[in-house]
């Protein structure tokens, strides 16, 4: 009887291990195998035993198709300027938004893993366009650093190019100073010092909590001091309103400015408009940025708010934010895939996600205002032939006698181009002659794009 009971209770002990086995295996199936096809070592996305599937850009270009084996683009240039999208031949560059739809892609379901009966593989339309990553790549000329162009009322990426890059198809000898962090897509990866456009969120906290901003000036003779620190400007810039000191970039005016703002509202500010924090895309967690003052000296604080000291931010993430001051204090979350099918049926199709409102329509109306200012009296309206351009330069101090960072960011404000935008040419040296042309050309190649849909 005692070796009866022993017995039961043993093999109830081993009916408990296997069914317990059993359920953790078929919630990891569950939960973990869409995940498992589009891993690295997984044969359907990198050797396509089944035929995987194509991706083409906006127009229908085809930018890869996974069979057999790899085949990129026709063209070497499309090649180039889109394969921090599609990853390349070596496992270098990984492809986070193929990986993040490969079961999609797949035709994968629970009870019948990959088995796509149609024999058409997958589909994914992305929402760049070849044509603009093509010549956003001319326009950056091997500079290293990131052009990007995005729809504000939808998400759409358009273009998003990061530099250097090359063609998978042609591999070059990657040793060189010329191709130092070639693996790294800038724009969703990269963290920057971002100079001067910092300024465009001064300048909404200032509107958003100094009631009399508006009706205040700000003296500058070139050196704004603080004990036996100063900010400085390249110039006298005599006295500015607001809108002057954004046009001007007075650092002067902005230090004064700061002062009003204060440390705890410039924190707060930071952090409603979100621009430390990774934006969520398709798979893809971009960089974090950078803003910290909590022990600062004035004069630190004063730099902070002119977008130097310790602060960062990431391209995609500062786009966005204009995206949002275009969209009238509310823009859209930005991505990159439009859709997906498999076997010919659709099984994903991207929504337009809406950002939280960062400012009032009010604030988000005079800063539109004050950036088609700096176009118009600075950067040159006719740059811009046929699109009324708002936007900020910045020239971003490196230290260590490191030529700056370029770097240029704004917006589109006609109804028929809502488009947000950023470029960053690392050592370009001043951020508006440098950037200008880059963004100039980039824009005029949207429009026509957008022109023929
Ligand atoms: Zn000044």
């Amino acid at each position: 009887m005692n070796r009866v009971v022993k017995r039961t209770w043993l093999m109830a002990l081993f009916i408990c291990l296997l069914l317990g086995g059993l359920g953790w295996f078929l919630f990891d199936y569950t939960v973990s195998a869409p995940k498992w096809i589009g891993s690295a070592g997984s044969s359907y996305v990198h050797a396509g035993t089944v035929g995987f599937g194509s991706i083409t850009d906006r127009s229908g270009d085809l930018l890869l198709e996974i069979g057999d084996a790899k085949s990129y683009s026709q063209d070497p240039a499309t090649r180039a300027s889109t394969m921090h999208w599609l990853g390349d031949r070596q496992g270098n560059i990984s492809a986070p938004v193929i990986s993040n739809y490969a079961a999609d892609m797949s035709g994968y379901n629970v009870v019948n893993g990959v088995y796509d009966f149609s024999g058409l593989g997958g589909q994914m339309e992305l929402t760049v366009s070849s044509r603009v990553q093509n010549v956003a790549m001319e326009a950056l000329a091997g500079r290293k650093g990131t052009v990007a162009v995005y729809n504000y009322k939808t998400g759409e990426i358009l273009c998003a190019v990061t530099g250097p890059t090359y063609d998978p198809d042609n591999l070059p000898d990657l040793t060189g100073e010329s191709y130092e962090g070639v693996f790294l897509n800038r724009f969703t990866q990269s963290a920057y010092v971002p100079g001067s456009i910092f300024k465009v969120v001064t300048t909404a906290a200032a509107l958003d909590c100094v009631p009399d901003i508006l009706d205040k000036t700000f003296r500058c003779d070139g050196i704004y001091p603080y004990g036996e620190e100063r900010v400085t400007c390249e110039k006298a810039h005599g006295t500015l309103d607001l809108k002057g000191a954004l046009a001007h970039s007075c650092n002067c005016a902005f230090a004064q400015i700061s002062e009003l703002v204060g440390k705890k509202n410039m924190t707060a500010y930071v952090k409603k408009f979100g621009l430390t924090q990774s934006v969520h895309f398709d798979g893809i967690t971009t960089a974090k940025g950078n803003y910290d003052v909590s022990n600062t000296a004035q004069v630190s604080f004063a730099w902070s708010c002119i977008g130097q000291y310790t602060d960062l931010i990431n391209p995609c993430r500062f786009m966005t934010f204009m995206g949002s001051i275009a969209g009238g204090g509310v823009g859209a979350e930005p991505y990159i895939v439009s859709r997906v099918s498999s076997g010919g049926k659709q099984v994903y199709a991207a929504e337009t996600k809406k950002t939280d409102r960062i400012v009032s329509a009010q604030v988000a109306k005079t800063l539109t205002q004050y950036l088609e200012n700096n176009v118009k009296s600075i950067y040159g309206a006719g740059n811009f032939p046929g699109l009324t351009v708002c936007a900020k330069s910045g020239t971003s101090q490196l230290g260590g006698g490191k030529t700056s960072n370029a770097m240029f960011a704004g917006f589109v404000a006609d109804e028929a181009y809502p488009l947000a935008f950023i470029v960053v040419v690392e050592n370009g040296g001043y951020g508006a002659n440098t950037c200008v042309p880059v963004i100039s050309r980039v824009l005029a190649e949207c429009k026509q794009v957008l022109d023929g849909e």
